[in-house]
């Protein structure tokens, strides 16, 4: 389906409220990634041309429903002036706020502000309808534009777009929907997607979804040694999910699924001072930690990505957060980029092994959601975008 974005309504002199998902990661109040503050930018700005005035809702973290100072949302007000290049006010007492303006007809254009982490309320995580309802009427048009944050029924995601008479979607929701259907709903074939990273029971199910649309499927990472075990491999210490072996051997057997047939096992400590020894996958010892995938194994990765229409990816090869363990996705991560395939990626630590690698520029698209972007590729029907379509279906837009 279709939502209608912003651009379709007659803004100019209204007060538009933006669902946006400035979930980042600080440390010491420095902003980590700054991605998801980049990523809004568009929409905030069209609204501003057009003599709109902007509210911004966000969460950050998990504060637990109250008022919690290490999550509050100050720094990234601050992050979003500078790539604004326009003052942002923070609103840290929303509902004094919106007494306040609503008693006002008066519409303040080029005013942008930001309200404090709407988790701080414990009606949020609850999906209350009467939060919903007061978020809805902050403005004239709620807004969704927090893809990252899609897969949660939340006030702010679900009830709000319930409750509000006018709903829209910003340009990054737009454009994260046409990128992630480009790629699953009618993808240049061969389609081949790369698994990695360490949730292996959560990607699982991703797996299981894409065996009925991928022609290959890629695995690397800590996923790996589940289905190393499940061909009877010895894996040592490595990180393992036992309950999933039927699952897995049952999902070998569609033959379109590449294991790794090299690894690089950790000698030592995993950390800086751990070293990094080749093996064959028969040849894993018992004390032995499988980090990363091989170089023949990268090397046949690389050959199968070269040739694909489509290559979706997600999860690092190993344990990349440190060199000596990232040198499988560094080189299959070079063969995304170096591909001319679509090549779309997501996933916090793929991002970061992305960045770490200096791969951002060479992808054609990497999507600003984690658990999101999964549940999407999993061919779940997330929470957020259930909400838009009863909300458009509502409003006589339903095709069917
Ligand atoms: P993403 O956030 O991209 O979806 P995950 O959260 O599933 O990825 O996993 C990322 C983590 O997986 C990284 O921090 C990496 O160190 C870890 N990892 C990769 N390979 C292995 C492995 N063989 N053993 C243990 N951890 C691994
Ligand atoms: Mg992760």
């Amino acid at each position: 389906m279709n939502f209608r974005t912003i651009e379709e309504f007659d803004i100019a002199r209204k007060r538009v409220v933006i669902r946006v998902d400035l979930n980042v990661p600080i440390r010491d109040e420095v902003i980590l990634n700054t991605a998801r503050v980049k990523a809004i930018i568009p929409t905030i700005e069209y609204c501003l041309r057009q003599h709109a005035e902007v509210v911004l809702l966000s969460h950050l973290g998990r504060p637990k429903g109250t008022c919690d100072p290490k999550f509050t949302l100050q720094p990234v007000a601050k992050e979003l002036e500078r790539f604004l290049n326009h003052p942002v006010e923070f609103v840290e007492d929303w509902r004094t706020w919106l007494r306040r303006s609503a008693d006002s007809e008066h519409v303040l254009d080029s005013r942008v502000q930001l309200v404090e982490n709407i988790r701080f309320e414990p009606g949020e995580e609850s999906n209350s309808n009467v939060l919903g309802e007061e978020l809805a009427s902050l403005g004239d048009l709620y807004v969704m534009e927090a893809f990252g944050t899609l897969h949660r029924a939340h006030a702010s995601t679900y009830k709000a777009v319930q409750a509000a008479r006018q709903v829209g979607i910003g340009f990054l929701l737009a454009q994260e929907l046409r990128m992630l259907s480009l790629a699953m709903v009618s993808p240049q074939r061969p389609l081949v997607v790369v698994i990695g990273g360490s949730k292996v029971s959560s990607k699982l199910k991703v797996v299981q979804h894409l065996l009925t649309q991928a022609d290959t499927i890629l695995i690397g990472g800590g996923m790996a040694n589940t289905f190393l075990l499940a061909m009877k491999h010895t894996i040592g210490t490595s990180l393992v999910e036992i309950e999933f072996l039927e699952e897995v051997s049952e999902m070998l057997s569609s033959g379109r699924i590449k294991v790794p047939h090299d690894v690089m096992v950790c000698d030592g400590s995993l950390d800086e001072h751990g070293k990094s020894i080749h093996r064959l996958v028969d040849e894993v010892k018992a004390q032995e930690m499988i980090v990363d995938i091989g170089p023949d194994t990268a090397r046949c990765y690389t050959k199968l990505i070269k040739q694909a229409g489509t290559v979706i990816w997600n999860g690092p090869m190993g344990v990349f957060e440190y060199d000596q363990f990232g040198e499988g996705t560094r080189v299959v991560g070079k063969a995304i980029g170096e591909s001319a395939a679509f090549t779309l990626a997501g996933g916090g630590e793929t991002i970061a092994a992305i960045d770490h690698n200096d791969l951002s520029q060479q992808l054609d698209y990497i999507s600003t959601g984690g658990g999101a972007f999964l549940e999407f590729i999993q061919g779940a029907t997330l929470p957020g975008i259930s909400a838009l379509r009863a909300h458009a279906c509502n409003n006589d837009r339903c095709r069917n």
